[in-house]
């Protein structure tokens, strides 16, 4: 879990979470910023597990410490969930729903806003997209809310009914954002794969396709997470016809058992997961998949769990993201009968040491290799099946090809070879380099 982010500005904004919570924390200062508010910490919560949560009201004593005449208007899904826990911590201003945080209106005015759930969020989406502080990939939110209601998870009730952007507003801003110089935009929501359905004439597919086409200059367009059962036929074609999508893909996988799955009230079945992955490698040879996998579900059995573990290579992933199950007050899984905390501690444990083989499988294939990186902030970039690369002393924003030599764990690295293409200092790149 991320740590919070914080900046030294008029406006600080802490920020935990997914990569929405990222994109929406940058709108909401540059909002409050251009109200001209001053003195002013958003804390943007995020509800996905109890630590979360735990570290998000620590956060808040410690700025309060820190600032002691700063305003504190905590935002955000935990917020959203459970405001009264906010509310009555005396460090706090205010607390913001989810359904206002996005409004300039919400930051101009001192006054609470009305209250208002996010459970009647209608209407398309509109977060303004602007590169995040110091990101050299640029994070497009197109899509919030979710229709499902798997039995382990808060979001729905956090982000309300799944809604998306008008396809002409994000094309409009990924024309901003490559002006302004980013090479790379990550297309970002809770459910990615049921962009457009309450839009009615796109899927993400056709979207993906749209952004390359209007968008020529665009080096590479990636996907963050996506439901494995929901990826339309215009997806798979664009992962096959298009060079300039990233061949990497993220799937909320959660579990490989199907008993588990049904449990987790998720739609897909092992054998889907497997199909998927199969089919996109023969589309896209060169595709890298991550997954989300959840250790420990309430009654998952030993069998279960080895049927999960084993999905690691019969998907061929690289990179995983473990989740000891932490059960969330109101959701039916938390109710379930639960497996033992030392076991669900070991089984994320046992996850973690299979993801870090498979990430040494993956790099196994990258050594002798060329491979072009975008390079970031800290001595280190991607390539774009999302291989972590060491750019030691390289400026930011510039793609270099770099012969693999190493694997150094959780990174490779190698030599720069000559005939990258530097940072295009331009716009709001001009700084980074
Ligand atoms: S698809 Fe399931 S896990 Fe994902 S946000 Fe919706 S309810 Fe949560």
């Amino acid at each position: 879990m991320s740590q919070p982010r914080e900046m030294v500005r008029a406006v600080e904004v802490a920020s935990f979470g997914c990569r929405l919570n990222l994109v929406e924390s940058e709108a909401m200062r540059r909002a409050a910023e251009c109200a001209g508010r001053e003195n002013l910490v958003i804390v943007n919560t995020c509800a996905v597990t109890g630590e979360a949560v735990r570290q998000a009201r620590q956060t808040i004593r410690r700025i309060r410490r820190e600032r002691p005449s700063a305003e504190i208007v905590v935002t955000g899904c935990a917020a959203e969930i459970d405001p009264w826990q906010f509310s009555q911590m005396p460090e706090v201003s205010r607390v913001l729903g989810n359904a206002h945080k996005s409004d300039a209106a919400a930051w101009a005015s001192l006054q609470p806003a009305p209250p208002q759930s996010i459970m009647d969020a209608a209407g398309p989406l509109h977060i303004p997209a602007e590169g995040v502080e110091d990101h050299t990939r640029a994070f497009l939110a197109v899509q919030t809310g979710c229709d499902h209601r798997c039995t382990f998870c808060i979001i729905p009730f956090a982000r309300g009914p799944s809604r998306s952007s008008p396809a002409e507003a994000i094309l409009a801003s990924v024309r901003r954002l490559t002006d302004q110089g980013f090479r790379e935009i990550v297309l970002t929501g809770v459910d990615l794969t049921s962009y457009g359905q309450d839009l009615g004439d796109i899927r993400l597919g056709g979207l993906v396709k749209a952004i390359l086409k209007a968008a020529p200059d665009l080096e590479r367009l990636r996907l963050s997470s996506i439901d494995c059962i929901e990826a339309d036929a215009d997806l798979f074609a664009a992962f096959a016809e298009e060079p300039r999508l990233a061949p990497h893909l993220h799937l909320s996988l959660q579990a490989g058992d199907d008993m588990i799955l049904k449990r987790m009230k998720r739609r897909h079945l092992r054998a889907d997961a497997v199909r998927l992955c199969a089919d996109l490698k023969r589309l896209r040879p060169d595709i890298v998949f991550g997954a989300d996998l959840i250790a420990g579900f309430p009654t998952e059995t030993d069998a279960m769990f080895e049927n999960t573990a084993r999905l690691i290579e019969d998907c061929g992933l690289a990179y995983l993201h473990v989740f000891p199950f932490s059960p969330r007050p109101g959701t039916p899984a938390a109710k379930m009968p639960a497996v033992a905390p030392a076991l669900v501690k070991q089984r994320a444990g046992r996850l973690r040491l299979a993801g870090e083989t498979a990430l040494a499988r993956h790099h196994a294939t990258k050594i002798g290799a060329t491979v072009r990186v975008l390079t970031e902030r800290g001595g280190f970039g991607r390539a774009a099946d999302f291989t972590l690369v060491k750019t030691e002393g390289a400026a930011p924003a510039q793609m270099l090809d770099i012969r693999i030599a190493r694997d150094d764990g959780k990174s490779v690295s190698g030599a720069v070879l000559p005939g990258g293409r530097p940072a295009r200092a331009e716009g709001a790149f001009a700084a980074l380099v």
